[in-house]
């Protein structure tokens, strides 16, 4: 699979700590652009397993004028082998979505899906949160997409977030018919709004200008929404995501199941593994990253990294983590420290693996990192 960083974006939104930076100038774009093919061609050996997805992250990669676009996907098509790719996916910004942007998307022939970053439907929290877009213009963007024949929409909110605002639901409802959920969306990520340091939102909270609610609200919200997501007939897979029978990302799923990636663009992660040569030892993982500054960075995982790594992303899903990925050494151990969780209601044990409950969850985290390898 393959990852495009995409580090524009119109504007800082005040809780975001990803790496994207507020410019688009055209030739900025365009040595961007030039760079990720250039990047293509002297990394496309590095992909030697089968690319079934392709997701295009940021950043903001619905700020890309279509011109380019139309540049980095023949790039693609010219340096990689996509013929057995199932999901394509561009995350994208309401305010980018008008009619002549998806046709022009749609004429492309290469997305398949479309990840649309809502966040709130209320209009003062949009503002609150720097977001260029209004409520009606994700509405807008979710029914624009589906004219143009994009029929895989996925759509991003935030739950938990200030407190005191008129009109702040902690979920867009699905049962009204300005909600997005009734037009056809498949797949929803809801996240937990987190306080990063060197955000403006941290600034805020500290001067005490933006409150944020409590850990109890937080919890109610996550189970409520939760709730009205399966109502309205999505099951949830993932702690912050819940997809339609058949939607579920490919993209992430494959992230989860450490499927080998292919990072392109300045801050892209890469994930790899090869074989050792050593007949004990199946294969080496190796992660890579683009620093911003132009340098790489890149580190082995150990046996004790990768096992770590596998509890912190199983136990985050629904399908729970499965006894095969636990080495038979480390099985008795793991039961022994996973009981006070399978006491309290969080874990249930079944024949072949462990699966957190809709609480457990919410505490996968703190579970995961108890059980650690140090
Ligand atoms: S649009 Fe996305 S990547 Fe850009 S600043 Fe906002 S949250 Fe961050």
């Amino acid at each position: 699979m393959i990852y495009i960083h995409v580090p524009f974006c119109h504007r800082k939104c005040t809780y975001c700590a990803f790496f994207s930076k507020v410019e688009s100038g055209e030739w900025k774009v365009e040595r961007y652009v030039d760079a990720l093919i250039e990047e293509m061609e002297r990394r496309k050996g590095e992909q030697a397993h089968a690319i079934q997805t392709v997701y295009f992250g940021g950043g903001t990669p619905s700020i890309l004028p279509l011109g380019q676009l139309s540049r980095i996907v023949e790039g693609l098509r010219r340096c990689f082998d996509l013929s057995q790719v199932q999901e394509v996916t561009l995350e994208a910004n309401p305010e980018d979505l008008t009619h002549d942007y998806l046709r022009g998307l749609a004429s492309l022939r290469f997305f398949n899906r479309l990840s649309i970053g809502i966040q709130s439907l209320d209009d003062d929290m949009l503002r609150l949160l720097n977001r260029r877009h209004s409520a009606q213009q994700a509405v807008d963007a979710v029914e624009n997409a589906q004219a143009a024949g994009f029929h895989n929409i996925s759509v991003d909110f935030i739950y938990g977030l200030p407190v005191g605002h008129r009109g702040q639901a902690p979920f867009p409802g699905g049962g009204t018919g300005a909600s997005p959920l009734s037009k056809g969306v498949t797949h929803v990520s809801a996240y937990a709004l987190t306080v990063e340091e060197g955000t403006a939102l941290s600034v805020q909270v500290k001067r005490g200008r933006v409150v944020l609610p409590d850990e109890e609200e937080v919890v109610r919200q996550y189970h409520e929404l939760r709730l009205r997501l399966m109502d309205a007939g999505f099951e949830q897979y993932e702690v912050s995501n819940y997809a339609r029978a058949g939607y579920r990302s490919r993209h992430n799923s494959r992230y989860w199941n450490r499927t080998p990636y292919l990072g392109l663009g300045p801050g892209a992660h890469s994930f790899s593994f090869f074989e050792s040569g050593s007949t004990s030892v199946a294969h080496v993982e190796k992660r890579r990253w683009n620093n911003p500054d132009g340098t790489v960075g890149e580190e082995t995982l150990t046996d004790k990294d990768a096992f770590n790594e596998i509890v912190m992303t199983a136990l985050r899903t629904t399908d729970g983590l499965a006894l095969s990925v636990v080495p038979e050494g480390q099985r008795e151990r793991l039961h022994r420290m996973m009981q006070p969780y399978i006491d309290c209601g969080w874990i249930i044990p079944t024949d072949n693996r462990y699966v957190p409950t809709a609480e457990g969850l919410l505490h996968a985290d703190g579970i995961a990192a108890s059980l650690f390898v140090a």
